[in-house]
């Protein structure tokens, strides 16, 4: 069953979205965090990195990157925090603060084995997480499932931190959600691409079946221009491609590969099992059309 939670200016509830770079926040659950922020959800962006291993878009901002100036990571918290802004979100934050850890880089590079390497965080990051459950106590969690939705090793990471917190914090939240992509999303077409782009290849983009889903959150127009603007605050990373008349954006990352900004966002989430239930804490939800909101909006904490 779907419903939609009703809009007002305040409900009792928290939710904190832990992503691995700037820009993460926007692409997988930027309309999510609209939709909460628009229903009353108190919600706060964790990103564990300032992404200053990323590629960058066109000449401007071409010198910043980690192989020249090295200066992309300052850049891009100020691009996260137009995003964020976009997004209703008050400031960025940031796991140990800004600077801690550093973007690890793609799998096999040389940047993991830097000592501030976010994939050799090791307890140091578990425990700023665990300080931030307990501190902030959020009633739901959104971080990356176990493959890092697309292997990005910071994701991975970022996935690994909030579940060792998630087991070593007093505060257990009541529901944790996994970001996803729904396979029927990605095989959106765009009808006419620009000549620069190009649509991916089969299984490209990573994806899960759909029958694996549990929640979701459909992006009503305003919170749908919301994250396109907060995707257009990420302009070093990414660029988008308007849709035929009512259907998706695309956006294109530096690889020049179309996606497509799905009208909704999908998730694979586990809820707090009662204290009895063998096996808890946590439990998978059914798989289903539940809105993510859904159980987290009735019950005061
Ligand atoms: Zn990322």
């Amino acid at each position: 069953m779907t419903t939609s939670p009703v809009p007002s200016t305040h409900i009792d509830v928290r939710a904190l979205f832990v992503h691995a770079h700037p820009d993460d926040e926007a692409i997988t659950t930027g309309g999510t965090i609209a939709v909460l922020v628009a229903a009353g959800v108190d919600v706060r962006v964790v990103t564990c990195t300032l992404g200053e291993e990323g590629e960058v878009l066109g000449e401007e901002f071409a010198g910043l990157t980690s192989d020249r100036a090295d200066q992309l990571g300052g850049y891009r918290i100020a691009e996260l925090s137009a995003a964020l802004r976009a997004l209703g979100v008050d400031r960025p934050r940031f796991l140990g603060d800004a600077g801690r850890w550093r973007d690890s880089g793609m799998a096999g590079t040389p940047s993991a084995d830097h000592p501030r390497a976010f994939v050799g965080s090791g307890r140091a990051a578990v425990e700023e997480m665990a300080g931030i459950l307990d501190g902030w106590r959020p009633d739901l969690v959104v971080t990356y499932d176990p493959r890092g939705g697309y292997g990005h090793p910071d994701h991975v990471r970022a996935h690994e931190v909030v579940h060792a917190a998630l087991g070593e914090a007093a505060h257990r939240p009541r529901r944790v959600a996994w970001t996803v992509t729904a396979r029927s999303d990605v095989s959106l077409v765009h009808p006419g691409p620009p000549s620069h782009l190009r649509h991916a290849l089969p299984d490209e983009l990573p994806s899960v079946r759909d029958s694996r889903l549990t929640h979701r959150v459909p992006l009503d127009p305003s919170s749908y221009a919301a994250k396109l603007e907060a995707l257009t605050g990420h302009a070093t990373q990414l660029e988008l491609v308007p849709g035929a008349d009512g259907d998706p954006w695309f956006l294109a990352l530096t690889n020049g590969v179309l996606q497509p900004v799905p009208l909704v966002e999908w998730y694979i989430a586990s809820d707090l099992a009662d204290p009895a239930d063998p096996a808890g804490p946590y439990v998978r939800c059914a798989p289903g059309r539940s809105h993510l909101l859904d159980g987290l909006t009735e019950e005061s904490r």
